[in-house]
């Protein structure tokens, strides 16, 4: 059906946009594996390099988790048409395909979590399935724009979620010229910027994302805390993805309130990308920054409000965690 179709009930029905082949999309990751393999193989590791790959990481799984989780999958704030489209350009280069693809992925895994009809279930498939093989598996190659109509919408999203690949693999030239410039420093060549800036933190940034979708529902490997025992879903809160993701791992509260921008509810579950989505309303980049979350599921989670907090640190000698 074409973009945009109306049917008899009135309702705007986008239909399927076609993505790549099951070998055209095994060839892309296995295609930046290999670039992550050869960074570490061919150039050595230095102070520099390992600050770029940092940088770099920094701002790939920014893109992921501000951009196309909070934003596009969750529309936990809001921005104007050319913000958003210059989000979304930002997005492309977590390395993660398309904003309406991912999006419509994610509202489907929230929908169907840790069922059978889940795209990257642990407890439904196993754990390499949900971290790796779901990525080349042909029955989530495609987006269903209906998913995400509310976004599909836009022709310039359907249009970057078709040709993502354009501003990703353009980065390649633009971090060989600026290496060869010599604009990251004498001892960064040209072919360096490319593997340490691109594809090594892209794969990185890709993993980072895998293991929340596999760790993330995985209760019975160590490390994290399910803080709501949500019924149907395996959900974690784990603190060291939380750190490395900006704040995807913080996946239980994430599943227990997922319309929030916010998915560290207590002090100590560090939030990143919360913290940097309100500096940039605070700037007047975005709005609608949905930051609250209901005092009756911070209750249910053993915490109190903030507002409820500042009141019992007013007493003496009472404590509280805020959230
Ligand atoms: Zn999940
Ligand atoms: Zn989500």
């Amino acid at each position: 059906m074409t973009a945009g179709t109306t049917t008899p009930e009135g309702r705007l029905r986008y239909g399927l946009q076609q993505g790549d082949p099951v070998w055209l999309a095994f060839s892309r990751v296995g295609g930046r594996h290999l670039g992550a393999i050869a960074a570490l193989i061919l150039v050595p590791a230095s102070g520099p390099l390992v600050t770029l790959l940092l940088v770099s990481y920094l701002l790939r799984i920014w893109a992921m988790e501000a951009v196309y989780h909070r934003y596009f999958s969750h529309a936990a704030y809001r921005a104007g048409r050319l913000t958003q489209f210059l989000l979304a350009l930002w997005g492309t280069q977590c390395g993660q395909r398309g904003p309406l693809w991912w999006a419509a992925t994610h509202r489907a895994h929230h929908r169907f979590a840790d069922l059978p009809a889940d795209p990257h279930s642990p407890r439904a498939k196993g754990f390499l399935h949900a971290h790796a093989r779901w990525l080349t598996d042909g029955r989530w190659l495609s987006t269903d724009l209906d998913v995400v109509a509310d976004y599909a919408r836009f022709p310039e999203l359907r249009w970057l979620n078709k040709y993502y690949y354009v501003p990703l693999y353009l980065a390649v030239p633009a971090l060989y010229g600026i290496g060869q410039a010599g604009w990251l420093g004498p001892h960064i060549s040209g072919l360096a910027a490319v593997l340490w800036g691109g594809f090594l933190p892209t794969t990185l940034a890709l993993h980072m994302t895998s293991f929340v979708n596999s760790l993330g529902h995985l209760p019975s490997f160590p490390g994290g805390y399910r803080r709501y025992p949500t019924l149907r879903d395996d959900s974690m809160n784990r603190p060291i993805l939380g750190l490395v993701t900006l704040g995807a791992g913080w996946h239980n509260n994430h599943h227990r309130y997922s319309a929030a921008a916010r998915t560290g509810f207590a002090w100590y579950e560090i939030d990143g990308v919360y913290w940097s989505l309100r500096a940039l309303q605070a700037a007047g980049v975005i709005y609608g920054l949905k930051g609250v979350i209901p005092d009756a599921i911070l209750r249910e989670g053993g915490l109190v409000s903030t507002k409820q907090a500042t009141r019992l640190h007013a007493k003496p000698g009472a404590s509280a965690e805020t959230g």
